[in-house]
């Protein structure tokens, strides 16, 4: 499976890292199958940044096998959805983006793709560019989004996606972050909820 992420996708995350300009296309990145994190297991602190940053998405499951989807059509493409964190290792990823460099050791490295169960969207009763979603930290509210916000819908990422990679069952799509990503320390307990239903429930170590 294949784990496809979107950055840049919401525009009051974009200025908080200070940038002003709209993305004409989705920014796109991949995670390996050993990023993934599940079941509410402690993240471990990796040794190499000392600046690793929670990022709460919106997730999406991939049903069907597809390439050179259009956007009209994504929806037949995935009924699940869930919640994640794509862990960022900032100071790493603030280096690679100075020197031109790709971001992989700052997005892909183990255990950096949290992934919620999946949950039939119809569950939630509403359109999936209409879902609101938070995390909270040490029970303080840190990131709240709605989907409606996304520069990029949904349909519109897999479109993008689906236009230079064959979409597999059960590939995931991390669909970007809200503002009010922070720095994690050891220690800390991060929940998230979509919809108020709570997705994840894990310990920073
Ligand atoms: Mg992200």
């Amino acid at each position: 499976m294949k784990i496809f992420c979107i950055g840049w996708n919401y525009p009051q995350h974009n200025s908080e890292m200070r940038r002003a300009d709209l993305p004409s296309e989705p920014t796109l990145f991949m995670k390996p199958d050993t990023a993934l994190l599940r079941e509410n297991k402690p993240f471990f602190l990796p040794h190499f940044s000392n600046q690793m940053e929670h990022e709460v998405e919106v997730i999406v499951r991939i049903n069907r096998v597809g390439r050179n989807i259009q956007e009209r059509f994504a929806p037949r493409y995935y009924s699940e959805i869930g919640l994640g964190v794509d862990f960022t290792a900032r100071d790493l990823q603030n280096r690679c983006k100075e020197k031109g460099q790709p971001w992989e050791i700052a997005k892909a490295f183990d255990n950096s793709a949290v992934v919620s169960e999946f949950v039939p969207l119809a569950e939630f009763g509403k359109e999936i560019q209409n879902l609101n979603f938070e995390l909270w930290k040490n029970g303080e509210l840190q990131q709240r989004g709605c989907t409606g916000d996304m520069l990029f819908t949904v349909n519109k990422i897999i479109e993008y996606i689906s236009s230079f990679f064959t979409l597999k069952v059960g590939d995931i799509i991390f669909t970007g972050t809200p503002a009010g990503v922070s720095k994690v320390a050891i220690d800390d307990h991060l929940v998230g909820q979509l919809e108020g239903r709570e997705m994840f429930n894990f310990y920073v170590k």
